[in-house]
């Protein structure tokens, strides 16, 4: 028994010792990544569901390893935010993405705002709201066709402290979103007071609203609350018909999710445009 113990106990460590190297070896690569041009945004449309159309998309970032392939954002945000890297690496991508509306736009298509996510680390860093104005300013972009997300997490701090730094984003005439909301703790009455424009609706209620009456209530109450709270809806993860069905009949504003498009480059988004795809 104490021999197989101790088997046990070796297995995992090394287990263990396995993980933290990778963990090691994926931050080193991490912080060679932006100088060598390996990270790259993907952008995923967002429906209004009145009209069809194509009313914004939201910035995704993707890290293409040399050898290795695509490292989806869920392996290695953490591991930024960690670090600080995320520092570097979200000034990237909103400079990226303010840059690729701008450039949409001097293509000719309609004017459509693009949304950032950023990271609790981000939001608490002194000067954010300066950091936005200069990308702004720099790239060009209308502060109005920026779209700022924002998890519960990031506003689970000092009310007083998140209140007076997202007044400041606001001030800026930004839009800001409350992205996966329902996962957190926060009720939108906590939000009431707050200049949030956006409620995002997390991917995990939509995949109850057809099979569950508890997922379709929820749902419903919560486009409910943020109606008479003058904030638009956005439903994520929007997979099916039922689920698109269900969000018109309960005038959610607007849906984001692979029945309609999974994320795609900035080309294939000015395709779209170009060819008017419609829901
Ligand atoms: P998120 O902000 O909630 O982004 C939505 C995620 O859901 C994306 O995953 C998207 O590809 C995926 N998704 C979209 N439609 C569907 C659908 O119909 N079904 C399902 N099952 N999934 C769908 P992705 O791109 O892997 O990103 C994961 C998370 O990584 C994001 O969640 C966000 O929290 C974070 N992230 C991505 N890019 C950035 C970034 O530039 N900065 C920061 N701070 N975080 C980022
Ligand atoms: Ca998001
Ligand atoms: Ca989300
Ligand atoms: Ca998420």
């Amino acid at each position: 028994a104490k021999e197989r113990g101790r088997n046990c106990y070796s297995f995992y460590t090394r287990e263990l010792g396995t993980r933290v190297e990778e963990q090691a070896e994926l931050e080193n690569a991490l912080h060679q990544a932006l100088a060598n041009n390996e990270l790259e945004l993907h952008y995923q449309p967002k429906v209004d569901l009145k009209t069809g159309q194509i009313s914004g998309v939201e910035a995704l970032i993707r890290w293409r390893r040399p050898g290795i392939g695509v490292i989806p954002p869920d392996r290695f945000i953490p591991i930024a935010e960690e670090t600080g890297l995320i520092l570097p690496i979200g000034e990237w991508v909103l400079r990226a993405a303010c840059a690729q509306a701008v450039a949409w736009h001097r293509e000719g298509h309609p004017p459509i705002p693009v949304a950032v996510n950023l990271s609790a680390r981000q939001f608490r860093q002194q000067n954010v709201a300066d950091m936005v104005r200069a990308t702004l300013e720099e790239t060009g972009l209308a502060p109005a066709r920026l779209e700022l997300e924002l998890t519960e997490s990031v506003l689970m701090q000092d009310r007083n402290t998140i209140a007076h730094t997202l007044r400041e984003l606001k001030a800026l005439g930004v839009m800001l979103s409350l992205d996966d909301f329902g996962t957190g703790y926060s009720s939108l009455s906590y939000l009431k007071d707050l200049p949030i424009d956006v409620v995002k609706i997390d991917k995990s209620f939509l995949s109850d609203v057809t099979t569950s009456a508890e997922g379709a209530s929820l749902t419903r109450s919560i486009i409910a609350m943020a109606e008479s709270l003058h904030m638009a809806t956005v439903a994520e993860g929007v997979e099916t018909e039922g689920q698109l069905s269900f969000l018109n009949r309960h005038r959610c504003h607007a849906m984001q999710g692979y029945y309609f498009s999974h994320p795609v480059t900035g080309p294939e988004i000015a395709e779209m445009l170009s060819a008017g795809t419609e829901l």
